[in-house]
């Protein structure tokens, strides 16, 4: 275990029926709310009407701003952070999946900086404050709603970085698994694999000895292994959707992976691909991470063994070790087809003639990943793999 210190300071407030909670969280902070949501599905399901009526009950002045992009956009959060500063916003409420989540961590610390919040993700600053968040989830995914990361695209560049904040936190989620039901298959799929692929960022970690974290990742992936396949057909069950919904926050609100590093480096490869081919963040991922792993089996044997024997039940009896841990991939790349997810950036229409320029991209800060360092050459690999 290497040195850590945690410190998460959202309030999560989970269960049916929570988002009344709004009528007590929300005057905390102050009077004149942004509420920022997405491309509109918030307004078929009914939690637009809701939040509006709880915000008119409380008597706080609203300023909206919808559109949130998936992949959210530069452009998007500049308008934001223009709303925040000239109507005097005190704190935002974001109601969405991670888009619109992440896009409201930007909006936040930008509308407390006199610069370009792109200064952040270009290293070139970090933020010393930001505007308190508030959020309601639609979509298990990012654990955006516990942590302090969040990712954005520069759609004029094409770059498409992550960056994350001690002031980026929520102050306070809200996760009432009802929200999801009207998340569609496809959707509900890239979530699962979004939370599964953080689990195995973490799980991929290069430090020694770390037995209770990785029971934790094991029961995390074990867990949405089982749950996953049920929910896919029965998208409004209530069961279902909680466990997906907790397994989404507990893959990346830092709990599970104190005193790990983790890799992240399929991360970073994924973004350069929807940077430049703004696919779904879970379907990049899903493609890719089966050849991360397969690229870095030889790293640690045993990391790989121990994925198929105690995630898939892989039997190692009579297998090579090179045997027990392809079987393992193949396990995790069978499972995520299973459930509809793509298998191939072909899937996408994606083929050979952009993997420099993502290659490029992925490496902008130099070769990366903790478990295993990843250099330009070994990313046109992956990619090459994955075509
Ligand atoms: P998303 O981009 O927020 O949402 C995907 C789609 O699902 C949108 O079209 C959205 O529609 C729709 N949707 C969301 N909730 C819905 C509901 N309840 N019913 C029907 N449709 C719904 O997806 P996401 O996977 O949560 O976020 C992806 C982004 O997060 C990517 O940019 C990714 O790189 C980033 N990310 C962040 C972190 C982090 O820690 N911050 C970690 C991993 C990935 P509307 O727009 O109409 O609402
Ligand atoms: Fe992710």
């Amino acid at each position: 275990m290497i040195a850590f210190e945690f410190n998460n300071p959202t309030k999560l407030i989970f269960g049916r029926g929570k988002l009344t909670a709004l009528k007590t969280e929300i005057p905390k902070y102050g009077n004149k709310v942004l509420f920022l949501y997405g491309g509109g599905s918030i307004k078929r399901s009914g939690l637009y009407d809701n939040v509006i009526a709880l915000l008119n009950e409380i008597g706080v002045e609203v300023t909206e701003q919808g559109g949130v992009e998936p992949n959210p956009r530069l452009s998007t959060v500049h308008k934001g952070v223009d709303l925040c500063k000239t109507k005097g916003i005190e704190l935002i409420l974001a109601v969405g999946g991670g888009s619109v989540i992440d896009c409201a961590k930007a909006i936040a610390v930008g509308a407390k900086y006199d610069g370009d919040m792109w200064d952040f993700l270009e290293r070139k600053a970090s933020p010393q404050d930001a505007l308190p968040l508030g959020t309601v989830l639609t979509m298990a995914a990012t654990g955006s709603e516990m942590n302090g990361g969040s990712v954005i695209t520069n759609e004029e560049t094409q770059e498409k970085m992550g960056w994350g904040s001690p002031y980026a936190y929520p102050a306070f989620s809200i996760l009432d698994p009802v929200h999801t039901f009207s998340l569609p298959k496809d959707q509900t799929v890239y979530g699962v694999v979004d939370i599964m692929s953080h689990v195995l960022e973490h799980y991929f970690h290069p430090e020694d000895h770390t037995p209770v974290q990785d029971g934790f990742c094991e029961t995390i992936l074990r867990t949405v292994i089982d749950t996953a396949p049920k929910l896919i057909n029965d998208l409004e069950n209530y069961e279902l959707r909680a466990t997906i919904m907790y397994c989404g926050t507990m893959a990346l609100n830092g709990v599970i992976n104190m005193g790990m590093s983790g890799d992240w480096g399929t991360h970073n490869i994924e973004h350069a691909v929807s940077a430049v081919y703004d696919i779904p963040h879970g379907g990049g991922l899903a493609i890719l991470f089966p050849h991360w792993m397969k690229h870095n089996q030889h790293v640690d044997v045993d990391r790989f063994k121990r994925l198929a024997t105690h995630v898939f039940d892989i039997d190692p009896s009579g297998k090579s070790d090179e045997q027990i841990c392809a079987e393992g991939i193949e396990a995790l790349r069978t499972f995520w087809n299973s459930i509809g997810a793509p298998n191939r950036l072909a899937d996408y229409d994606i083929d050979d003639s952009k993997i420099d320029i993502m290659a490029e991209k992925a490496v902008r800060f130099g070769p990366f990943g903790n478990f295993s360092k990843l250099e330009k050459a070994d990313v046109i690999k992956i990619y090459n793999m994955s075509l």
